[in-house]
């Protein structure tokens, strides 16, 4: 029989893998099959999955509809595209429902593969936006330290975690980066949510100004960040950026590649964050993983420019991809939102986020390696730290904390997931998770990060 574990040792570049260690020790685990919110490893071994993939599998693995979705349309029409005006029944009906989930003011989806995709595609949409109005030197995008966006030449650079610039030339030079509003490492102590979020908002307004507002296009945002840390911004953070946003003609584009299609308890992670975007980009919770499948949702503002002087200026619009608008894909996004509807799982995200952010506080809170739990909706983290007279310090990065966390916790059956740029741990799960899988989560990974703390303490390192 063929080793498949030695197959992917050997072929399989891994990414966000340590290149050479994955050649010598191999796959930490191989996942075979999966059901609810549990894999099943090639040992036989079942995992409690409380990062749903990643972030993205909301309702749950295993669902016979969604895959007999993708087989029917498959058989149907396994593949047409949209250039040049040519068009699939699917990808029609999906954007009709996309677009009356969103927000008022949303007219038209573009669809794409993947997360990073998507917010090239954002910056593209920008650029022309700009270009048409004849503001050529408009061109700037600013992104916040620890914003994830994701990995293409353009998206890797907006994603402000310094370990996915390394050694690609990254960013590119027309991106920009503001602080993140991170309690732990943002927050002065004696600022209230009011005053940090001012704050803030005046690093946007001196930045923008000292690029000149002539040449700063777009800022973009997650609306609870995601991969760099789990970050809930303080209550009037939006408010305060977006007025300066609108004071010099900044366009807001809301990343809603993990908040969107329900994760926060809301449609969209931007009502629930009162953000107000004029471009939102989704991906992951429309197909729940399924199929790849994003979409870059273009405001009203920003479509009457398209259609009206570029259509004018540059013809048709320039920007595609093979798979732009897959019906194999629009239809496993159909099955998916039905799932979604009459499972009543958005308000199930939110319930059953509160449920695990208030098991999460009570289960960390006498832990003294940890700075923080925070979440919102079915997006929670926590924060490991060393406490010193001073306040919180970072570890050093060498003594992998959260990583050794994560590692512990898989051994006894739980996936989290440690983030990059510092000691978080992070929780994302399938919007059907049940108290009881919460509880679980949450005693398995207070146990490791209990031994983890012992260990700290024995080699003193606390
Ligand atoms: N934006 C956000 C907010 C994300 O979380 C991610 C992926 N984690 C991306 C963009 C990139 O998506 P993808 O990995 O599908 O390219």
């Amino acid at each position: 029989m063929t080793d498949t574990r030695d197959l992917d040792r050997r072929f399989v570049f891994h990414p966000f893998s340590m290149a050479q260690g994955h050649e010598q020790s191999g796959a930490l685990m191989m996942a075979q099959s999966a059901e609810g919110c549990w894999i099943t490893d090639d040992s036989g071994k079942r995992h409690l999955d409380s990062m749903a993939g990643l972030w993205c599998v909301n309702v749950g693995y295993g669902r016979e509809r969604i895959a007999d979705a993708l087989a029917d349309q498959a058989r149907k029409l396994s593949y047409f595209h949209g250039f040049s005006s040519m068009a699939t029944e699917p990808a029609a009906i999906l954007a009709e429902r996309v677009i009356a989930k969103a927000p008022d003011g949303f007219s038209k989806v573009f669809f794409g593969a993947s997360g990073s995709d998507a917010n090239d595609t954002q910056a593209k949409i920008v650029w022309y936006y700009n270009n048409a109005r004849g503001l050529p030197n408009k061109k700037k995008i600013i992104a916040r330290d620890r914003g994830y966006h994701g990995v293409t030449v353009l998206s890797g650079g907006l994603t402000g975690l310094p370990g996915l610039h390394a050694g690609f030339d990254l960013p590119l030079p027309m991106i920009r980066h503001v602080s993140a509003p991170h309690n732990i490492w943002t927050r002065n102590a004696e600022e209230d949510d009011a005053a940090f979020s001012a704050r803030l908002a005046q690093e946007l307004e001196d930045l923008i100004l000292a690029e000149g507002p002539d040449t700063v296009a777009a800022f973009i945002a997650e609306p609870v960040m995601g991969a760099g840390g789990v970050i809930v911004p303080p209550e009037g953070y939006f408010a305060a950026m977006q007025a300066v946003l609108d004071r010099y003609d900044v366009l807001l584009i809301a990343d809603e590649v993990i908040c969107g299609f329900g994760r926060l308890g809301t449609w969209f992670g931007s009502e629930r964050m009162g953000m107000k975007p004029d471009l939102m980009s989704v991906a992951k919770g429309i197909t729940s993983g399924y199929a790849p499948l994003s979409g870059v949702l273009v405001g009203d503002k920003v479509w009457q420019v398209i259609s009206g002087e570029g259509s004018a200026k540059y013809g048709a619009f320039g920007h595609g991809y093979t798979y732009t608008a897959h019906p194999v894909m629009a239809a496993a996004a159909l099955a998916n939102l039905d799932i979604v509807e009459e499972e009543n799982l958005v308000e199930r995200a939110g319930q059953m986020g509160d449920y695990l952010n208030d098991a999460l506080a009570k289960a960390f809170a006498d832990l003294p390696i940890v700075a923080e739990t925070r979440g919102k909706g079915l997006m929670a983290a926590v924060e490991f730290a060393r406490p010193t007279r001073d306040g919180w310090q970072k570890f050093d990065p060498g003594l992998q904390v959260a990583p050794r966390i994560v590692r512990a916790a898989l051994q006894d059956g739980v996936i989290s997931r440690a983030l990059p740029n510092g000691d978080a741990v992070s929780f994302s799960p399938p919007f059907t998770v049940t108290a009881e899988e919460i509880d679980l989560v949450v005693s398995t990974v207070r146990k490791a990060a209990g031994a983890v703390c012992d260990a700290l303490r024995a080699d003193d390192a606390l």
